[in-house]
């Protein structure tokens, strides 16, 4: 354990005055400051006051085989001690790069080729510089646009951020670039209009018929989607969802783009949702536990007829960032999928994500509950202020930050907004410690709604 000791008092001054926090409320944080956090051990994460939480949200959903491997550490030191970096600009290579990107295949037999970046917004970049590309290069220049939902969130570089549909994150960064399209999101909580699952599929395989055909498939790319959709929500599909649209972009000649930057490396019960809910996707985005957070990566997969369509002859393939296939990082993913292999963390996933939505839903019958949605390790818990209307609370009364304060209180860090709480916990969670994450959370409902 850490005998490090630390000045609270005095981190949490600096940090107020010289940390710009990305999405935080910075008026509100000036008075309350950091909770700082010094280390972690499995799926727990102690701060500097020596108090442990239950890190229900995995870091950013990211840290899938929990905190403390010494053995990722390690790697990363041999590899910077060996050779702390090198491109993989003008047909450069180091052996972690290629070991990873044939790994990659072999996890995602359906994708030839992998390039990597530093995270998920950058993945997607370039899946839809990708997509573009590919069909510029198929003489179809004009397919450019890009289909994409409400409540998807696809990270906040410009054109991930267009993608990403959810207002809160577009608001006052305008102009957004052009030529992005928004469906439905997939949640019959709030979009199923009374119809039985098959109809609500079918409604929203309508809509997606209808907008090609009043945009024209010659002036599409690709439609990008999450298998499940994480930060705007939760949104686990319904049954036949993905076979549905995939089937249509098919016959329309869309590329389909999963973004698995959550769902991939095990979260959903499966190492990729693609193989949860049964299709397959041209291009492939991915991030997050790849390295379970232990060094920043990301990256994609495409097809061997994307592969052979962009490598032409008289072409450079101008796209790739100066961290691409970074080795340091290259080898603790490796590493890490070494661990979610051996420990066959996605069964872990998909059992103590049972578990997990089966007491979340004995919350249902909270009055403020309004509803209870999830996938293996990702679960979300919707308030409302009146369950007949599903009228969400005034932000003015600052709900998330309440349940927040007192759910990190008794000892539980999950994401919490005006419209509950998101909960992605490690994949190394247990069965003591979801019942014990779950009952905090119950409290603090309890403590927080009783309006
Ligand atoms: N796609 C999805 C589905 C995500 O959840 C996220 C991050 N939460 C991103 C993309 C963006 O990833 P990053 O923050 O690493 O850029």
């Amino acid at each position: 354990m850490n005998t490090l000791t630390w000045n609270t008092e005095q981190l949490i001054e600096q940090d107020i005055a010289h940390h710009l926090h990305p999405v935080t409320n910075l008026h509100r944080h000036k008075q309350g400051g950091p909770v700082v956090l010094v280390e972690g051990k499995g799926s727990k994460v102690r701060d500097t006051e020596g108090k442990w939480y239950i890190d229900g949200f995995a870091g950013l959903w990211n840290v899938n085989v929990g905190y403390g491997r010494t053995e990722l550490a390690e790697v990363a030191r041999e590899q910077m001690a060996r050779l702390a970096f090198q491109p993989t600009f003008f047909g450069l290579a180091t052996p972690p790069v290629i070991e990873l990107a044939t790994r990659m295949h072999q996890l995602l037999p359906h994708h030839s080729h992998f390039q990597f970046t530093s995270g998920g917004a950058e993945s997607n970049e370039t899946a839809i510089k990708i997509a573009r590309y590919y069909w510029a290069l198929s003489g179809k220049p004009e397919k450019t646009k890009i289909i994409s939902r409400r409540m998807a969130y696809h990270g906040i570089a410009m054109g991930a951020l267009a993608a990403t549909g959810v207002p809160a994150y577009h608001a006052d960064f305008g102009p957004l670039p052009p030529g992005f399209l928004y469906l439905s999101a997939p949640l019959a909580y709030r979009n199923n209009p009374g119809l039985s699952e098959a109809e609500f599929v079918g409604m929203l395989a309508r809509e997606l018929e209808d907008l090609i055909t009043r945009e024209g498939a010659e002036t599409i790319a690709a439609f990008i989607g999450e298998p499940v959709q994480g930060a705007g929500g939760v949104v686990p599909p319904p049954e036949g969802y993905w076979q549905a649209i995939a089937s249509i972009l098919k016959k329309h000649d869309i590329l389909l783009i999963a973004d698995e930057v959550i769902t991939g490396f095990g979260r959903t019960g499966a190492m990729f949702a693609q193989t949860t809910y049964g299709f397959q996707a041209d291009i492939t985005s991915f991030a997050k536990g790849i390295t379970s957070g232990y060094i920043p990566l990301g990256g994609v997969g495409i097809t061997p007829e994307i592969f052979e369509r962009i490598s032409a002859p008289d072409r450079m393939f101008m796209h790739g960032f100066t961290y691409s296939g970074h080795p340091v990082a290259c080898a603790v993913a490796l590493a890490n999928i070494d661990i979610i292999e051996r420990e066959r963390l996605w069964q872990n996933a998909a059992e103590r994500g049972e578990q997990l939505l089966r007491r979340l839903q004995e919350l249902e019958s909270h009055p403020h509950v309004g509803n209870v949605r999830g996938k293996g390790l990702m679960a979300l818990v919707e308030v409302v202020e009146d369950k007949t209307s599903k009228k969400t609370f005034d932000a003015s009364k600052g709900m998330g930050a309440k349940l927040m304060k007192v759910s990190r209180e008794k000892g539980v860090i999950v994401r919490c907004n005006d419209t509950g709480f998101a909960i992605a916990p490690p994949l190394v969670i247990t069965e003591a410690e979801v019942d014990q994450m779950v009952n905090a959370l119950a409290e603090t409902l309890d403590e927080v709604l009783d309006l």
